[in-house]
């Protein structure tokens, strides 16, 4: 029987299958990311917390930015209305320059509203891409002690940043979260929307995370440490995702499933070579946990 955990709330619920995850994956009460675990011995084995050190993520921080320039949009929007009002009263009681402040109070609540609008659909974006990351960052935490996970990870010269890195026993993963809605087709490491009204080839997750993987194996190269392979996962957050070709460079899997595909890989970095890597990435990742 496998269990969603609230941690900020301490409440649990006990689940059937691991689909209920794809439906219940923040919790009602607080909006925290629930914890799924497959038996409450696992979450006992649970050793990783949340680190204090930790900085916000892009997404994180482009989502506070928007919502800043919303509630700007909803003040200057209150501003303008009381602009109107006031120049309405003034000219009613017969002062001649009334009509400025309401046009005026017209005009800025004309700009106010496509600032608002664009800037909550924006945020909605980001904040989404934030819960994402935190929903995939849950879901690794079962992996044991000796694998370490860095999120958010930024290399220099790198103009993207790459969702997850994680480095342990069995090698380094780069981890690419995405979250598309609709049906997906994948052959390979084409990706392509199979919606009744849309039917065309999308940006490949997949290329995105082997792109990365081989950033993070030339990163390490310049600092003089070489690993044979650095493995590219793409963790799916939709429950439609037809895989018609396997891409062997890239797996495609739930987040749930990418800590077993982890653990299940051959060993092949001894501790020292783990911690080296984890030293080398360590400052370009806004998260260590
Ligand atoms: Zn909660």
């Amino acid at each position: 029987m496998a269990y969603l955990i609230c941690e900020n709330c301490n409440h649990y619920w006990q689940i059937k299958s691991e689909e209920e995850f794809w439906v219940f994956h923040t919790c009602d009460e607080c909006g925290s990311p629930l914890l799924y675990v497959k038996n409450f011995n696992e979450y006992r084995k649970i050793t990783k917390d949340v680190p204090e050190s930790s900085r916000k993520t892009q997404n994180q921080g482009k989502a506070d930015n928007y919502w800043r320039s919303w509630r700007g949009g909803h003040l200057i929007l209150i501003a303008g209305a009381l602009m109107a009002a006031a120049g309405i009263l003034l000219t009613v009681t017969g002062t001649a320059w009334g009509i400025t402040p309401v046009l005026l109070g017209i005009i800025f609540m004309a700009l106010s509203v496509p600032l608002g609008r664009a800037s909550a659909r924006r945020g909605i974006g980001w904040k989404k891409g934030y819960e994402d990351e935190l929903i995939v960052t849950n879901c690794l935490r079962r992996l044991p002690q000796g694998y370490h996970i860095l999120n958010n990870v930024q290399l220099p010269g790198a103009d993207g940043h790459m969702d997850h890195v994680v480095v342990g026993p069995t090698g380094v993963y780069v981890i690419e979260t995405k979250s598309y809605s609709g049906n997906y087709i994948v052959k390979g490491d084409r990706w392509f929307l199979n919606d009744e009204l849309r039917k065309e080839e999308v940006r490949s997750p997949s290329i995105q995370a082997k792109r990365n993987a081989a950033a993070i194996k030339e990163f390490l190269e310049t600092r003089d440490i070489y690993v044979s392979w650095v493995n590219a996962v793409v963790a799916f957050l939709s429950a439609s995702c037809t895989i018609m070709e396997e891409d062997e460079h890239c797996r495609i899997l739930k987040p749930c499933q990418v800590p077993e595909h982890i653990m299940e890989s051959r060993l092949m970095l001894g501790e020292s070579k783990v911690k080296r890597i984890v030293d080398a990435l360590r400052k370009h990742a806004s998260e260590v946990w």
